[in-house]
């Protein structure tokens, strides 16, 4: 079990295509501003890194392993129960991604029914705003009937992406706190 700063099992899922690998090298790489160092460990696309959030340090382990396209489901079920919290995540530019989510959201209460196991729906690619299928107020909307927090991110802008990974650390912190 996770101690007071981690380390945290964060799990990105998502259709394939709507930014989970660019999210991960976000998260590897040195563009956090706060951290320059690199990833401290990263193997087997699960990479661990200590980050700041609101003055106190976290450690974050990210696992980008899903595979929508070609993992059995046993092995996609075996992986939606491996985090200790969840980025949810589909294109805005991809109305079937934002389905994708919500059917993921699903499977993903079978296997945590806690109520407040941390879960961020995230609308990815809001940078290709004239190519956009999925609304603002969907995702929010969306984001409300699954009694999740909403965010939507550029992964190619870098805008709003350690938003999200700060706002699941403040998510853990808040349920660590009200046990
Ligand atoms: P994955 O299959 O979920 O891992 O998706 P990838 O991270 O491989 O991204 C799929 C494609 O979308 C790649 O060509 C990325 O460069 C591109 N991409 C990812 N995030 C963004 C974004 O925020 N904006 C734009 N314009 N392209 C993105």
């Amino acid at each position: 079990p996770a101690g007071p700063r981690g380390p945290y099992r964060v799990v990105l899922l998502g259709a394939s295509g709507v930014g989970k690998t660019a999210f991960a090298s976000i998260f590897a790489g040195a563009a956090d501003s706060m951290d320059s160092d690199d990833c401290e460990l990263c193997v087997d696309e699960v990479c661990e890194k200590g980050i700041e959030v609101d003055g106190e340090p976290a450690t974050l382990t990210l696992l980008d392993r899903w595979d929508a396209e070609t993992d059995s489901e046993w092995a996609q079920e075996n992986h939606m129960q491996t985090g200790d919290a969840y980025l949810l995540l589909y294109s805005i530019t991809d109305r079937a991604s934002f389905l994708r989510a919500s059917e993921l959201r699903i499977t993903l209460r079978r296997f945590r029914p806690a109520q407040h196991t941390p879960i961020i729906l995230v609308g990815n690619k809001c940078d290709l705003v004239r190519r956009r299928e999925v609304s603002v107020s969907e995702g929010r909307a969306c984001a409300a009937i699954f009694d999740c927090k909403f965010i939507e991110t550029s992964a190619a802008m870098q805008h709003n992406v350690w938003e999200a990974f700060h706002g699941i650390v403040r998510q853990l912190r808040l349920r660590r706190e009200s046990k």
